[in-house]
């Protein structure tokens, strides 16, 4: 989607604090951390919102990424949050689904 912030972030048309990339999945730094680690998997391909890969293998090739990141960041032992945002209600406001993963401390015991 030539719009959309998270595909031009993928293409390196605008730049990002790379975690990590496979074949289907790319991680950054989010701009604005809400925790000491905040990262963003998306999938490389564009799709709005969870809904949309629900029925595909994206929410595996998401997951397994992250796992590999936790290990990198030695968070893997202590802990980490994986949050989605899915439309107003939930605040999403890129709609290009992606995956927050915050860790590195004690995070709230409030989820809403
Ligand atoms: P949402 O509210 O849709 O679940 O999350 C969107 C996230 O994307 C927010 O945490 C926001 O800080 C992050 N974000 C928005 N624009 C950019 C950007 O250009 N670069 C990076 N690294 N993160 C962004
Ligand atoms: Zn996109």
């Amino acid at each position: 989607m030539s719009d959309c912030v998270f595909c031009k972030i993928i293409n390196s048309q605008i730049p990002s604090k790379k975690v990590y990339e496979d074949e289907n999945v790319f991680a950054f730094q989010d701009i604005s951390p809400q925790a000491k680690n905040h990262i963003l998997f998306v999938t490389k391909k564009h799709y709005p919102d969870v809904e949309a890969i629900n029925q595909t293998d994206e929410l595996n090739n998401i997951f397994k990424a992250i796992s590999i990141v936790a290990k990198q960041l030695g968070v893997d032992k202590t802990g980490y949050r994986v949050v989605t945002n899915k439309g107003t209600d939930a605040g999403q406001t890129v709609f290009h689904v992606h995956f927050h993963m915050l860790s590195g401390q004690r995070l709230s015991d409030k989820m809403a």
